[in-house]
């Protein structure tokens, strides 16, 4: 083994085309956290790296040290580990396994290691086998956020931390980031601050307290389900300060399905 190399397990956030023969991917590490590295030869050579740089594939990752003055790290190696590449066969679920992509790849910083980050990402791939749930999106989201300190403030209110004037008349603030109590709600005025009734409080607490392979069982209200998916991406869109484009995917999708059959 080499004294200049790290091996470590990880997944393809993004992967570009360079040159002839080569890819740059994107990758979420356990031990390096986000990194750039140059796979040579990933595309004129599949014997290279197999299947191990597909998208939905966990994968055990020998990075070499970049040269001096380059940000690349170089991939020597990638042996996959585990294969999730079939929740591609449902749009729906792939647009949800996709939006976990892109939330970690939009909100971690480059090479700082967030293993726990890492294992929620797998633990979604894992849990969205038998099929797409809101709630195991929101349990993401929540311990997403919670990890890497943008935690969404649910039981006691943002602006002045007290907990019993929650129930009614409260707002959720994205900005504030989370439950503003019905005293402190006037001086919530920015872009996104919307009413929170104390169902959507309740479901999202439950969300946030729930492991992800449980989360699917949620019981919650259609109306209810909605506000709090519509309050989320709010809250994750301040975050990340841009358009998902995954969202807009799955929105494309669930457009198209809801279409009459012809
Ligand atoms: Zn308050």
């Amino acid at each position: 083994m080499s004294g200049s190399s790290h091996t470590t397990d990880g997944v393809v956030l993004r992967a570009t085309a360079v040159g002839e023969s080569d890819l740059v991917v994107a990758l979420f590490t356990r031990e390096l956290g986000r990194v750039s590295a140059i796979a040579r030869g990933a595309r004129s050579s599949r014997r290279r790296f197999g299947g191990a740089l597909g998208l939905l594939v966990h994968s055990e990752l020998a990075l070499g040290r970049r040269t001096r003055g380059s940000e690349l790290w170089n991939l020597e190696r990638a042996t996959a580990l585990d294969d999730h590449a079939a929740l591609g066969g449902d749009p729906v679920v792939l647009g949800h396994a996709s939006y976990g992509i892109e939330l970690v790849r939009e909100m971690t910083p480059a090479e700082v290691p967030e293993p726990a980050a890492l294992d929620l990402l797998l633990g979604l791939w894992r849990a969205l086998a038998p099929g797409p749930s809101p709630s195991l999106l929101r349990a993401f989201e929540l311990a997403l956020c919670e990890r890497l300190g943008h935690g969404l403030s649910l039981d006691g209110c943002a602006g002045c931390g007290r907990s019993d004037e929650l129930d009614a008349g409260a707002v959720f603030d994205p900005v504030r980031g989370g439950a503003v109590c019905r005293l402190c709600a006037p001086s919530c005025r920015g872009l996104g601050v919307r009413p929170l009734a104390a169902t959507v409080r309740d479901y999202l607490r439950r969300a946030a307290a729930t492991s992800l392979d449980d989360a699917s069982a949620l019981v919650v209200a259609d109306d209810d389900r909605v506000a709090a998916r519509d309050l989320m991406l709010a809250f994750v869109g301040h975050i990340v300060g841009k358009p998902l484009r995954s969202v807009a995917f799955v929105v494309q999708v669930h457009a198209g399905l809801t279409r009459p059959p012809t």
